[in-house]
């Protein structure tokens, strides 16, 4: 039986045969192209930006693209997982919580995302039970294959239905060889045996090594593992070669020769200074006509709207190069160690940068030790702060206190989440007086908690899932700070992760003592961006403005932050103020004032 005749026949379960396809309605076959992303020899081979920047040079093209992720871990979301370990917690529009990389989609490709972007096994799994429990396999002992692996290419294929998608992008975690992503490398060989041929474009993304001992390349890893993939019955179409430096012929060569893979699709994909060059290197590479041809697109590319895609691409890819100014921004932070953690507020902070034509360099600050009196000491070289999201005490009492010392002494100032919340504490002490103000989640017995758990979370005990998750609009005062930031837009949405709130109580004693709540919920008294009028840069929000922050539209906030930085850092120039700054990028990247 053809896959064709299996897509056809056999879609629901039955005694009569052994196959078991089952498809979403509306599935028309051929309709939708897969290119499936695998890595091999070892992780952190960065697959989510190589997929993403294939998937932009496609979008440049005028087709539709979706990419999904399928994460081999059995939890159902990244919510409980620690991003010291598993990098940041990303949050979609409605409100997943999800692995890093969907990030990198969403900035790549301009575009928002949602679950059905995102399975991990603990989805998969959860499904194939419920279904079992529901008496959907009539009888049949549920099996890893054909039933698991069915339900993965049933989630491929409704993404291809509800997206409407050319091409889906499909990416697989892990590496080669984990037990944990066998059964989607199957599922994928299972998609592909099933849409036919020029359907299922597989790339494998390998290392090749270059001890320094040796001074030379080496292939044997990269052979081995693309080996692993091909005992799995999966041929890749295209190899792309991690490495230092430029892969070498005959590196390239043996690639070939051990994988059946043409040379003319062994590509070296060696380091580069920015991620946001890898879609030209790619397309100078040839990889964007390579997929077109391997899976029939052809007829579906518009070069006309690929020349204008790809111009303002080019554009901001060179301002790249052209830094006049070169400012010091401090993240305060539990994870400090690990960039990952913050992956977002760097990306925002760089594509701000870029923006303005200015160098930004982080600078990562241990709170655990400052206290009020060594923050001048500690921040002495800094242009600008952020105090991060967080959850838990520690190092909070740090944070505070350079919170305090910005709002005194005119540094810039940006606080995301839990440090618009330490905003709000250091305001409440140092300058309503009331000297034991806290947030509950600082300490649980403190009597003046002007930070205080959400009433729609009292109560809650699972972990997972359980924040005020996803993207809200926040309704802007006219007339204040933040709106002339966003261009006097009188609505902003943003994405949320919070658990906690502004005490409703306390409102009132904050706002009498000159702190002004420019942003909130419409039609609740939740309190979402607070500013201060007379300091050149003090603005906080309960939201994660980094989230929606995209290379070609940084977010106000982050260019705010950066002009206020880059001011700063040049007291006798006359520059650009942060809302003059953001009115100039919004226009450079061409959006229209609302
Ligand atoms: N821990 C705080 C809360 O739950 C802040 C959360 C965050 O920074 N993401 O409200």
């Amino acid at each position: 039986m053809s896959g064709e005749e299996i897509l056809s026949s056999v879609s629901q379960v039955s005694d009569e045969t052994e196959f078991y396809t089952p498809m979403p309605d509306g599935y028309i076959r051929g309709r939708c192209k897969y290119v499936v992303i695998v890595g091999t020899v070892m992780s952190g081979l960065g697959k989510g930006i190589f997929s993403s920047s294939l998937a932009k040079l496609l979008q440049d093209k005028g087709l539709k693209v979706s990419p999904i992720k399928l994460e081999g871990y059995l939890n159902i979301d990244s919510g409980t997982l620690n991003p010291f370990r598993h990098g940041e917690v990303f949050v979609l529009d409605d409100g997943m919580e999800c692995d890093m990389d969907l990030g990198t989609y969403e900035r790549m490709l301009d575009i928002d995302l949602g679950r059905s972007n995102f399975t991990t096994s603990g989805q998969v799994y959860t499904e194939v039970l419920h279904k079992e429990r529901h008496g959907d396999y009539l009888g049949k002992d549920v099996q890893m294959i054909p039933h698991v692996t069915g339900e993965v290419k049933l989630r491929l294929r409704q993404l291809a239905v509800d997206s409407q998608a050319d091409v889906v992008f499909v990416e697989i975690g892990g590496t080669v060889g984990d037990v944990e992503n066998a059964y989607y490398i199957e599922a994928m060989r299972e998609l592909a045996y099933e849409e036919g041929p020029g359907s299922v474009c597989f790339v494998a993304l390998t290392q090749i090594l270059e001890p320094r001992v040796l001074g030379e390349q080496k292939s044997k890893a990269a052979q081995l593992g693309v080996k692993r993939l091909m005992e799995m019955g999966v041929q890749p179409h295209i190899i792309a070669c991690r490495a230092t430096n430029p892969v070498n012929e005959k590196v390239r060569q043996k690639i070939a020769q051990y994988t059946n893979v043409p040379m003319e699709r062994v590509f070296s994909m060696h380091d580069c200074e920015s991620i946001y060059v890898i879609p030209n290197m790619l397309r100078e590479l040839g990889y964007d006509f390579e997929v077109i041809r391997l899976l029939k697109l052809d007829q579906r590319v518009n070069l006309r709207q690929e020349r204008k895609a790809w111009l303002k691409w080019c554009d901001f890819v060179d301002r790249l190069d052209v830094v006049n100014y070169e400012i010091n921004i401090g993240i305060t932070g539990k994870y400090t160690s690990l960039r990952d953690s913050y992956a977002s507020i760097i990306h925002a902070l760089e594509n701000s940068g870029t923006n303005l034509a200015a160098r930004v360099n982080i600078e990562w600050i241990d709170t655990t030790d400052i206290t009020d009196a060594n923050a001048a000491e500690k921040l002495a070289d800094m242009h600008g702060i952020i105090v991060p999201g967080g959850f838990g005490a520690r190092g909070a009492e740090g944070k505070i206190a350079c919170i305090k010392y910005a709002r005194e002494n005119g540094l810039p100032y940006l606080g995301i989440c839990f440090g618009f919340q330490m905003a709000v504490v250091e305001y409440a002490r140092n300058v309503c007086g009331i000297k034991d103000a806290n947030s509950s989640e600082v300490d649980s017995k403190c009597k003046n908690a002007v930070i205080d758990i959400l009433p729609g979370q009292k109560g809650i005990k699972s972990l997972g899932g359980n924040m005020r998750l996803g993207g809200r609009d926040v309704e802007i005062a006219p007339e204040t700070f933040a709106w002339n930031l966003f261009g006097k837009k009188n609505s902003v949405r943003m994405r949320f992760r919070h658990r906690l709130e502004v005490d409703p109580n306390s409102i009132e004693m904050l706002t009498k003592n000159g702190l002004v709540f420019s942003g909130k919920a419409p039609g609740e008294s939740i309190m979402q961006i607070l500013e201060l009028p007379d300091h050149p840069f003090f603005i906080g929000t309960q939201a994660h403005p980094c989230m929606t922050s995209r290379p070609l539209r940084p977010q106000e906030m982050f260019v705010g932050l950066v002009a206020a930085g880059i001011q700063k850092a040049n007291p006798d120039k006359k520059l650009p103020t942060p809302i003059e700054a953001a009115e100039k990028v919004r226009k450079q990247s061409g959006q229209r004032k609302k």
